[in-house]
């Protein structure tokens, strides 16, 4: 396992709120992050077909373009009914072509389980693989995940995604009904940061 040794790490998002999550996290190890928007990188298409492969790509993107060592992330839900769909494809499932549309996605997550006839409960986990280029190749990958359940009617209105269908396991309440903090101890995020942090940075 490499160890993380410059100063400063390139997080290979145009999100502004997941860089400053990021940064908060990694400030106690001394680094410093510097996002893609500031660096003027595209965002690769994510042509693999797994969580890892996709983060591979866009750290590796960045890392090259940069020379600086990047962090990247790949998420999204794997419904066993549907034998892992909607998978790397779960924002897709939300494109309208003029934006996302959430509930539309959970709407025909809901239809093809239905279809499917599969029996209660309907497991699921949402995955969250960090994936850390360095410009010389080298990478080391981390995968997180939460298991639960996808329910049916949608509840809560906290969070984003498909959080209003997910019931994390060992709990009543889904995601979009629990605090955004409680959330983010239990979450597939928390698991893979955690590996990270141990792996790579502690
Ligand atoms: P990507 O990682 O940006 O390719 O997209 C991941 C997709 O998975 C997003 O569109 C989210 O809707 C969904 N997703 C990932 N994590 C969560 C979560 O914590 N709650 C709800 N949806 C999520």
């Amino acid at each position: 396992m490499r160890k993380f040794t410059g100063q400063t790490l390139l997080v290979a998002t145009h999100n502004a709120g997941k860089l400053e999550e990021i940064a908060t996290l990694l400030e106690p190890y001394g680094v410093s992050v510097v996002g893609a928007a500031e660096k003027n990188l595209p965002e690769p298409d994510e042509t693999e077909t797994s969580f890892a492969g996709n983060a591979r790509i866009k750290a590796h993107a960045a890392a090259k373009a940069t020379g600086l060592p990047a962090l990247s992330d790949d998420s999204g839900i794997e419904i066993d009914a549907l034998n892992g769909a909607p998978g790397v494809y779960t924002a897709d499932w939300a494109e309208t072509g003029s934006g996302r549309d959430f509930i539309m996605a959970m709407t025909k997550a809901h239809d093809q389980i239905t279809a499917s006839e599969a029996p209660k409960p309907w497991t699921a986990r949402f995955c969250c693989t960090l994936a850390l280029a360095w410009p010389d190749g080298h990478d080391e990958v981390f995968p997180g995940t939460v298991e639960g359940q996808i329910v049916w009617p949608m509840r809560g209105s906290q969070g984003h995604g498909y959080d209003p269908i997910f019931q994390p396991k060992g709990y009543e309440i889904t995601f979009g009904e629990m605090d955004r903090w409680a959330k983010n101890e239990i979450s597939h995020r928390a698991d893979a940061f955690a590996k990270l942090v141990k792996g790579c940075f502690d």
